[in-house]
């Protein structure tokens, strides 16, 4: 399970990074609730977004996060010290608030550094950490808003929002249009096809090819359109490199 969902969310963030123009580090955006909630769970906060989001993490806090621990009634001092410790360790995000008597509420204070203009885009490409369950509804509108947050001790991340899925299926619509279709040559094609032949090359040229190969009849299909008999199938070590990436695909 484990496994599986991190490989759901590596390809979610090769989307986020091909349709939104994600890169490393990532940037993102912690409130002050995932700081107290990953401290309750005894939870390494850093390690757990690099793994979640599979990458290298900025973390980043904006000033009225970092007042809202500050603030924190409900704690001992030494409990509140350590959160700040930890928040003190991100990158300041200034969203200049700090000169207003309190500090903003999360959701006011990360909706104008996400969409300062409300024009629903995510122009710095933040990732946002939330415990809000408002503050990630307010993402989801946002195109393009990768949003993470722990639940019991686990980090999740959500699958992609609507209105970034429609960016997404404009772009691959595009590149359809253009050409660049093809088996596997969706969003995450090209890679994977690459990671495919590395080994392909090596195993053909070092070492002899013992077993048969049964999805030769192709490369004997060819051959034949161009020579007057098909060869020995046995024979046929030049079609191997079709017929191991065409088994594997499947
Ligand atoms: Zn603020």
């Amino acid at each position: 399970m484990r496994g599986k969902r991190s490989k759901q969310y590596r390809k979610l963030m090769q989307q986020y990074g091909m349709v939104f123009g994600f890169r490393e580090p990532y940037q993102v955006l912690v409130d002050a609730q995932t700081i107290q909630d990953t401290e309750h769970f005894k939870m390494d906060l850093l390690s757990g977004l690099e793994r979640t989001l599979s990458g290298k993490v900025k973390p980043m806090i904006t000033q009225c996060s970092i007042r809202h621990l500050y603030t924190l009634s409900d704690l001992s001092q030494p409990e509140k010290d350590a959160l700040i410790s930890t928040a003190k360790t991100m990158e300041r995000r200034r969203c200049n608030h700090h000169t207003l008597d309190e500090a903003l509420s999360t959701l006011e204070c990360l909706s104008n550094v996400i969409d300062p203009k409300k024009s629903l885009t995510n122009k710095h490409r933040y990732i946002v950490a939330s415990q809000d369950e408002d503050v990630r509804r307010f993402c989801r509108e946002v195109r393009g808003v990768p949003l993470v947050y722990v639940k019991r001790s686990v980090m999740v991340m959500e699958p992609m929002a609507e209105g970034s899925m429609g960016v997404r299926e404009d772009i691959e619509r595009s590149k359809f249009s253009s050409g660049l279709r093809g088996r596997g040559a969706g969003l995450l094609g090209k890679r994977k096809r690459g990671e495919d032949e590395g080994p392909d090359v090596h195993v053909r040229k070092d070492k002899p090819v013992t077993s048969i190969p049964e999805v030769d009849k192709t490369a004997v299909k060819k051959k034949k359109a161009k020579g007057p008999k098909g060869p020995n199938p046995l024979s046929v070590k030049k079609a191997k490199k079709g017929e191991r990436r065409r088994s594997k695909a499947r």
